[in-house]
């Protein structure tokens, strides 16, 4: 696909771990130029691999063999150093402070390629939010961003339906991977990746059958 290179200064080595997980962000600001300009200057030490605005380009920030610093603190199955091991893609969204809405077609057209074909360039076992990482602190890329329609693409993994997971819930969210510190808001960020139906009737926090049902199915699908 075509890329345009836009550099950032903020990078370093992955001291040797492997590329294992996909990580996927909004970018939080009210323009998509405010957010380049931000990934690209050596003062504010953030970047990304990529970044998508909502025409659909994509911006080449740091190439895949070096770490970029996406993640900050963060953790999933008690594994950190997240931006070691991971590839992390911005998407142009003015996000759940300045203004959240859907992402555009263009734009998921997009996402869809270049997540193809990272997973076709390493042996990616996560592909995960950035909330899935960092529950206590982050909502990115929220509980609008299409992971049933990029699981049909082959990217990430779509809960099936199941009857309803009877064990502790939370419990099962800490063996699924999440950091469990802050346990509400740990519940949150399973339901925006995993459960968006409960952002529409804004029953978020409360443990529903249909987040019982998706739980499990993620139980069987880690077997
Ligand atoms: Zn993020």
């Amino acid at each position: 696909m075509k890329i345009i290179e836009m550099p950032s200064p903020s990078f370093d080595t992955r001291g040797g771990c492997a590329i294992e997980y996909l990580i996927f962000h909004y970018t939080g600001m009210q323009t998509a130029q405010a957010a380049l300009d931000r990934l690209t200057d050596i003062k504010s030490e953030v970047s990304a691999h990529y970044t998508i605005d909502e025409e659909g380009v994509v911006y080449r920030h740091v190439i895949e063999d070096k770490r970029a610093w996406h993640a900050g603190v963060s953790s999933w199955q008690g594994q950190d150093k997240i931006n070691a091991r991971s590839i992390g893609i911005e998407l142009v969204n003015k996000g759940h402070e300045w203004g959240y809405h859907k992402f555009p077609n263009a734009q998921i057209e997009s996402i869809k390629i270049l997540a193809q074909e990272i997973l076709g360039r390493h042996d990616i076992k996560h592909v995960l939010a950035h909330s899935d990482i960092a529950p206590t602190r982050k909502d990115d890329p929220g509980e609008l961003f299409p992971w049933e329609d990029l699981a049909q693409a082959g990217i990430g993994f779509w809960p099936t339906e199941e009857e309803a997971y009877e064990g502790d819930v939370y419990e099962a969210l800490s063996k699924i991977g999440y950091d469990m510190t802050d346990k509400p808001k740990t519940l949150i960020a399973f339901q925006r990746h995993y459960v968006p139906e409960v952002f529409e009737n804004n029953t978020q926090c409360q443990i529903c059958d249909l987040t019982r049902s998706r739980l499990n199915s993620i139980f069987k699908g880690m077997a």
